[in-house]
């Protein structure tokens, strides 16, 4: 069960309201350094986590935005999807 970055309503992986994928809270927070362009060395120590678990998290955002890569495209989608606020 996640929060719905647009509504706020409680989903489990999607929100049928905004149509947009639910987020855990270790993918919110490495979505928003991805923005803020830490690579993910920089962001294993910011939230704490091995490395190999910031990638994992990657590509899991990746795939839930329909992201062509781990990096700059995930964040574009992020955007597009109103899921990160500009
Ligand atoms: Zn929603």
């Amino acid at each position: 069960m996640g929060k719905c970055d647009k509504c706020g309503v409680e989903f489990e992986t999607l929100c049928p309201l905004c149509t947009i994928p639910i987020l855990t809270d270790l993918e919110r927070k490495v979505l928003i350094l991805i923005a803020r362009g830490l690579n993910s060395i920089e962001i294993a120590s910011e939230v704490n986590y091995s490395v190999s678990t910031v990638k994992k998290t990657r590509r899991s955002l990746s795939k839930k935005l329909l992201s062509k890569d781990i990096g700059p495209n995930t964040v574009a989608r992020a955007y597009d999807l109103g899921i990160l606020a500009h």
